[in-house]
């Protein structure tokens, strides 16, 4: 990747180790020789294996004798096709240690929370246009010192080409603002700041990829009032800890939790929580969003607060993006924030802190933003000009530079204008940035998702080909395509909502499909969403509609204590909707059953936050048991058994253990569904997706059972499982497609 020194760092090596030849950077790789003694050769092999720059990517070393002229030094090759060809940005990578070393002992950068090296600092989120040059970043308007001017160009200097070097005497500065005034000195603004936070104030502070919205984690009352003021209702907070051995105080830490909280690209990882923070970091759920400070700024927050562990949440209100420009910053945020710390350098490219989850010790990726953002997905079809515009919530597009697919960042609900307008502007961005322009353009099948209106008008005004692709087929092909698979596979794809071909919603899918078809084999039994998009924020109409389609009119609704607060009136105006099919779209959304089971068993009957109802029922699981529920698996899976036990396990046994034989049931079924399909088919490869697979306990118990029964598991990574993953399922949908035209 460009950008984070790799070129300069076999320089180094070849040098270290005595060795001649030369390197250079191609479209499809790093081509280098070398010239000298074969254990010397040795050596430095070993060395470029182990010790590369930790945001570079090394897939695979080919490595065969050449004939050559003979080299005198090592050098670094003028690349023929670079410019044009090369697009692989770096994602912005966390501050490296010798960095932060830089910060008590580099005179001129004592304290400076801009330092950065070829190793570290902004990438994506600072750059305009490639190739990757100062010039093309918003750092273009810091005139480099002598200081750093030498060390950008000397070879052996870790500074080597970092295009954002900078230092106390030239590069960007913090700026602090309250009501009383302002302050620019870095240490007043520090001690300031960390006043603040510690006497349980809010405070809002620019980041890499936009605004954050601070405030101390052990502080009940500050937290509380950080979401009225964001009117954010009960949505879990993620939680800076100061470094790692504060974090394994309140979360339970796997290695590979802790190699990602310290990893280079610093997301925030879903932990199980050990020890409370303020209960009203997350409101009674067993996990923790944790990450560890990355920007040199945090750093010195930590050595001088005195609370170990901050609320680290983005700035925006509601469903908007994060705030990345300073003058809408100063407007809004002083309604939220007590006092603001900006810096004067421009955020080219939003980017929210990323979300991740070890599931079945494989890492999976819930948002996928900063320090993810723009990795290419390496695909096995060629995907040039095809632009895919995803879904609607949670949204991503996702461009086809050769066999790569590049994906935006999170973008979020495109429902909401700011987001829309964030969407349509990223898409110009990639489009510069890439030096890409659309052939082949690929959306949902749903005509009024914002993103397919987007494709049309697109389509329309270039008069290129689109290509329309279902929903959960879109699922399915993302998961497959991160896999390298390409060939028919059983499709379990459980979500929310996606339109069918039919019209009607689906979401609980079970699916045998390739790259190019789909066949529908099975799926969840269909009910009434009384008020539509209403159900998904309203569990407990799902759990109505349920009982009403198994168990009639007469039902009594008051014998399940969960519904005692909800009004006689709600429930008759709910039954009257149903019996006439007043505004009661069809769903088959596995979504929808577990919200019903989250409402009938108390732990969520209305929503404040997406997925609340099914995040709450996982999190309520804390016994272990292998019981489920009797279900029927057909054509169509019929759940009147399911929930007939549950109502006759709500007064008897606890929440954790209904909610854990349900969450077994649906493994249950899953097996149960591919073992069918199996033996009609003889496919043995099985993809588990859609935004239902975010859940840890489901993915692990589902994996264990079939792979007792030898299936192959393929399960999302990469990309996330959730409508986040949507864009790169219709791209290579669409090149397979294209393909097959051609
Ligand atoms: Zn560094
Ligand atoms: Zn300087
Ligand atoms: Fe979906």
């Amino acid at each position: 990747m460009q950008g984070v020194g790799f070129r300069p760092f076999i320089y180094r090596m070849a040098v270290k180790h005595g060795l001649s030849g030369e390197v250079d950077n191609r479209n499809d790789g790093v081509y280098l020789i070398v010239q000298g003694d074969s254990s010397a050769i040795d050596r430095f092999t070993n060395d470029v294996l182990h010790n590369a720059p930790p945001a570079s990517r090394i897939k695979s070393i080919e490595m065969s004798p050449v004939r050559t002229a003979g080299y005198e030094g090592f050098s670094i090759a003028e690349s023929k096709d670079f410019n044009r060809n090369v697009t692989e940005i770096s994602p912005d990578i966390a501050v490296c240690r010798e960095c932060l070393d830089d910060m008590e002992t580099d005179p001129a950068r004592i304290a400076y929370p801009f330092v950065n090296c070829t190793h570290c600092g902004p990438r994506f989120t600072i750059i305009e246009e490639l190739p990757y040059d100062r010039q093309n970043t918003t750092m273009r308007s810091f005139e480099m010192c002598s200081k750093c001017k030498s060390e950008y160009s000397n070879i052996y200097d870790r500074r080597f080409h970092a295009q954002p070097i900078a230092c106390n005497s030239c590069g960007p500065v913090y700026k602090y603002e309250d009501y009383s005034g302002f302050c620019t000195d870095i240490h007043d603004i520090v001690e300031r700041i960390t006043l603040q936070i510690d006497s349980g104030k809010i405070v809002a502070i620019k980041g890499f990829g936009g605004y954050h919205l601070l405030c101390d984690a052990f502080n009940n009352n500050a937290v509380l009032t950080l979401r009225k003021r964001k009117q954010r209702d009960s949505k879990p907070f993620a939680v800076m800890f100061r470094d790692i051995e504060t974090a394994s105080e309140y979360c339970f830490i796997d290695e590979e939790d802790k190699n990602e909280l310290l990893s280079w690209r610093r997301p925030v990882v879903i932990l199980r929580q050990k020890n409370e923070l303020a209960p009203a970091v997350n409101n009674g759920l067993s996990t923790t969003g944790a990450l560890m400070p990355y920007m040199p700024f945090h750093y010195l927050l930590f050595k001088k607060l005195n609370t170990r562990a901050i609320v680290f949440t983005s700035a925006n209100m509601s469903d908007e993006p994060v705030i990345i420009d300073d003058v809408i910053a100063c407007n809004e945020l002083t309604r939220v924030a007590d006092s603001m710390v900006s810096y004067n350098r421009e955020i080219l490219n939003r980017a929210d802190d990323s979300v991740v989850r070890f599931i079945n010790n494989r890492l999976t990726v819930i948002r996928r933003s900063r320090g993810f953002v723009p990795g290419p997905v390496d695909i096995r079809f060629e995907a040039e000009g095809i632009l895919a515009l995803g879904a609607e919530q949670k949204n991503s597009f996702c461009i086809g530079k050769g066999k790569q697919a590049i994906l935006s960042q999170y973008i979020g609900d495109l429902r909401n204008k700011a987001t829309l307008e964030f969407f349509t502007g990223s898409i110009e961005r990639f489009g510069k940035l890439f030096r890409f322009k659309p052939s082949y353009l690929a959306c949902d099948l749903h005509p009024d998702y914002l993103s397919s209106q987007y494709a049309e008008n697109l389509e329309a005004r270039l008069g290129i080909p689109l290509l329309k692709v279902q929903h959960h087929h879109a699922h399915i092909a993302s998961c497959m395509a991160e896999n390298c698979i390409d060939e028919e596979v059983i499709g379990v794809c459980f979500d929310g909502t996606g339109l069918g071909t039919d019209g009607t919603i689906w979401g609980g899918e079970f699916m045998i499909t390739d790259l190019c078809e789909f066949r529908r084999y099975s799926h969840f039994d269909e009910i009434q969403l009384p008020g539509g998009d209403i159900a998904a924020n309203e569990p407990w109409r799902s759990a109505f509609s349920y009982l009403w389609k198994y168990f009639g009119d007469d039902f009594d609704y008051y014998s399940i204590p969960a519904f005692r607060t909800i009004s006689q009136e709600k429930f008759l105006a709910l039954r009257e909707m149903l019996n006439k099919k007043i505004n009661t779209p069809l769903s088959s959304g596995a979504g929808r059953l577990f919200d019903a089971v989250s409402a009938m068993t108390g732990l969520c009957t209305f929503s404040s936050f997406d997925s609340e109802a099914p995040i709450r029922l996982e999190s309520a699981i804390c016994d272990f048991t292998d019981d489920f529920y009797p279900f029927q698996a057909g054509k169509t899976v019929m759940f009147r058994d399911t929930l007939k036990e549950i109502l006759k396990d709500i007064p008897e046994r606890s929440v954790s253990l209904i909610s854990a034989k349900f969450h077994n049931t649906i493994a249950r079924l899953i097996l149960d569904v591919a073992v069918q399909i199996r033996s009609e088919t003889s496919v043995n490869k099985i993809v588990l997706t859609g935004g239902v697979f975010q859940n840890k306990y489901l993915v692990e118990k589902s994996l264990y059972l079939l792979r007792k029964c030898e299936f192959e598991t393929f399960t999302n990574h990469y990309v996330p499982p959730n409508d986040g993953g949507i864009s790169l399922g219709q791209l290579v949908i669409a090149s397979k497609k294209r393909e097959i035209c051609a």
